[in-house]
């Protein structure tokens, strides 16, 4: 694909979608490094992460899970307000919505504008996008962690929020009992990292280190395989937080000898693209990525809302 084909939008070809059993009644479904998706049972209901782009495509993944497990949704947990990760929200007839509470004021105050800027950069995740019903409203929200009994001996899932990092309001699905962790795109295992509104400086230190603290043993991230055992773990927490470091630090670079962001853009592809280059989506964001770190690097507190327009222009000025 030509670097210069805006954000995923000649990305069509189909990913092959695996479902991996990853413990008794814990699921996850990885595409290739299209997002991913998980679902824990609890003794009498399902627990869902993440709730993909449409209902059409939600409902794709429905039919796999149905072959494991008919308990009915109870839960369905937002990782964070991205479009691609929840507008597929009405296809699970979920009874709760969990989010976190700056995930439901981000989606009031620019869930409009990112829905039409993911669809328009990803169209391949927009599957049937008029089956979409509008924007998805949590009904459960927190700020700091929010524990659900699984009942029987299934122990608990613990959603926790551990700072800033992707977005204003990530959240992890974590299960003490057998060490997993649904990291949303807080981690990325193989597949470059989206940073167009994150905080880049929380999330490669404080944040981080949260998720590294619980020590789990299998972790998903938001795309890319699963990651088994001590040492994928690390490894993909690892990868997203250099991948972050040397952002910063090639921003910063430029910023401090009075240079411009098309040069920020070019000196940050340079040092990421022999290691990162080849992973999935790396063209497509890094121009979002780079305009973002110069905001934050310049004082700009919140990321700038990303519309259809000022994606195009970005695009245009950096890759174009
Ligand atoms: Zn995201």
């Amino acid at each position: 694909m030509s670097a210069t084909s805006f954000a995923s939008s000649a990305d069509l070809g189909e990913k092959q979608q695996t479902l991996e059993v990853l413990a008794d009644g814990v699921y996850a479904l990885t595409a290739e490094g299209d997002p991913n998706i998980g679902a824990i049972e609890g003794e009498d209901f399902l627990v869902c992460f993440e709730a993909l782009a449409t209902p059409t495509a939600a409902r794709e993944w429905l039919t796999k899970l149905r072959e494991h497990t008919d308990k009915p949704v109870r839960y369905l947990v937002l990782s964070h307000y991205h479009a691609v990760r929840v507008l597929g929200a009405s296809a699970y007839d979920a009874e709760v919505i969990v989010a976190h509470e700056n995930t439901a004021a981000l989606i009031t105050e620019r869930g409009k504008q990112d829905w039409e800027s993911e669809f328009g950069r990803m169209p391949r995740l927009a599957k049937d996008p008029d089956s979409v019903p509008g924007l998805t409203w949590p009904t459960l929200s927190f700020a700091d962690r929010l524990t659900i009994d699984l009942g029987g001996n299934r122990g608990e899932l613990v959603l926790e929020f551990h700072g800033r990092g992707h977005t204003e309001g990530d959240i992890v699905a974590w299960l003490p009992q057998q060490k997993i962790l649904f990291a949303g795109d807080l981690v990325e295992a193989e597949a470059a990292l989206y940073t167009g509104d994150a905080f880049h400086r929380d999330w490669s230190t404080t944040t981080l280190d949260g998720l590294a603290a619980l020590q789990a043993e299998t972790l998903i991230g938001g795309r890319g395989a699963v990651s088994h055992g001590r040492a994928e773990v690390d490894a993909a927490i690892a990868q997203t937080r250099h991948f972050l470091s040397v952002m910063l630090g090639e921003v910063g670079a430029v910023q401090q000898r009075g240079g411009t962001l098309k040069q920020a853009f070019e000196a940050t592809h340079a040092a990421l693209y022999e290691r990162y280059g080849h992973w999935p989506i790396f063209e497509h964001c890094l121009p979002f990525d780079v305009s973002r770190v110069w905001d934050e690097l310049s004082g700009v507190e919140r990321p700038v809302i990303w519309t259809a327009d000022r994606d195009r222009a970005v695009w245009d000025q950096l890759q174009g």
